[in-house]
């Protein structure tokens, strides 16, 4: 497949439409907020950076699930969406516990876990996918109690 330029805000509504209704009823607070307008654009492959955000969004999710479990303590997803030098920019932040530092540079290894079911590969392939494949950066930070995963993708072939 050709890479091609489409609408972020396509994307994530598209995401929205997968997730949104487990989130809401989850009690999950999810909010997209577009600080530089709605018209920012992807050049890359859609369905691959659908996957990537799909995958980041169900991991602070379950991750909220598990750890506000049987307590009436609301968990919050906060999507931001901007854009940064010749890249958009999109935040995806979650208040449902830090990542140990112990194992935060690990996290994007092939099959790290601490899930007692989990594959380790959904992070992994978001590293190949957003940074081998359509040469933008993916990177985690603990700021605060929220964890933040940033990626940066280009808008334009150049
Ligand atoms: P899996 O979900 O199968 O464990 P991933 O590659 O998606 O595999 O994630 C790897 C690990 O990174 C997780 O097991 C977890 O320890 C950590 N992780 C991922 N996302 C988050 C998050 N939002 N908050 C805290 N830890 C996370
Ligand atoms: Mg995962």
């Amino acid at each position: 497949t050709k890479k091609v330029i489409f609408p972020i805000k396509k994307a994530l509504d598209e995401i929205n439409e997968i997730i949104g209704k487990q989130v809401f009823y989850s009690n999950i607070n999810m909010t997209f907020n577009y600080l530089d307008g709605e018209n920012l654009v992807v050049y890359g492959y859609e369905n691959e950076f659908k996957q990537v955000l799909l995958n980041l969004i169900n991991n602070a999710k379950n991750k909220i699930i598990e750890n506000f479990a049987e307590s009436q303590i609301k968990g919050n997803i906060i999507i931001n969406i901007s854009k940064f030098q010749n890249y958009n920019k999109i935040e995806i932040i979650d208040d449902g516990g830090k990542i140990d530092e112990k194992i935060i540079s690990s996290i994007f290894e092939p099959y790290f876990t601490t899930k007692k079911d989990g594959t380790g590969i959904g992070l992994y392939m978001a590293k190949v996918i957003v940074e081998d494949k359509m040469q933008g950066f993916i990177k985690v930070n603990n700021v605060g109690n929220n964890v933040v995963f940033t990626i940066i993708v280009p808008y334009k072939k150049d």
